[in-house]
């Protein structure tokens, strides 16, 4: 019970790359773009899932609590040039971080990564 339990929690999941089968070092759970072998890990698959309603739904979903940051800080935004700066850069961690998820869960299916 307990091992279909950890198959399925997806944050236990680890990412290999297709071509030298090396497990791949996520970052915060982030991907980085390339392997150490040099092979690209950004490109994902035709009909990946990576266009569909269903993707896009998950990543606002996921984004949302970042969303909802951004609204509550607006007039501190309007005012501190830094604190812009610094929001753009979490939520462009925050999609890599989210797209990450997305890889493990199987939502979307990468070109060179094996999820397993
Ligand atoms: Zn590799």
């Amino acid at each position: 019970m307990i091992e279909i339990f950890k198959k399925d929690w997806c944050f236990m999941r680890e990412l290999y790359c297709k071509k030298c089968g090396k497990k791949i070092n996520t970052k915060l759970w982030m991907v980085p773009n390339s392997c150490v072998c040099g092979v690209n890990l950004d490109e994902w698959q035709k009909d990946s899932g990576r266009t569909t309603f269903r993707y896009l739904l998950c990543i606002f979903l996921l984004m949302l609590p970042l969303f909802l940051l951004i609204y509550l800080l607006r007039i501190l935004l309007k005012n501190l040039i830094i604190l812009y700066a610094l929001i753009l850069l979490i939520s462009m961690i925050w999609l890599r971080q989210a797209d990450g998820i997305l890889i493990r869960i199987g939502i979307v299916k990468m070109k060179n990564i094996i999820v397993k």
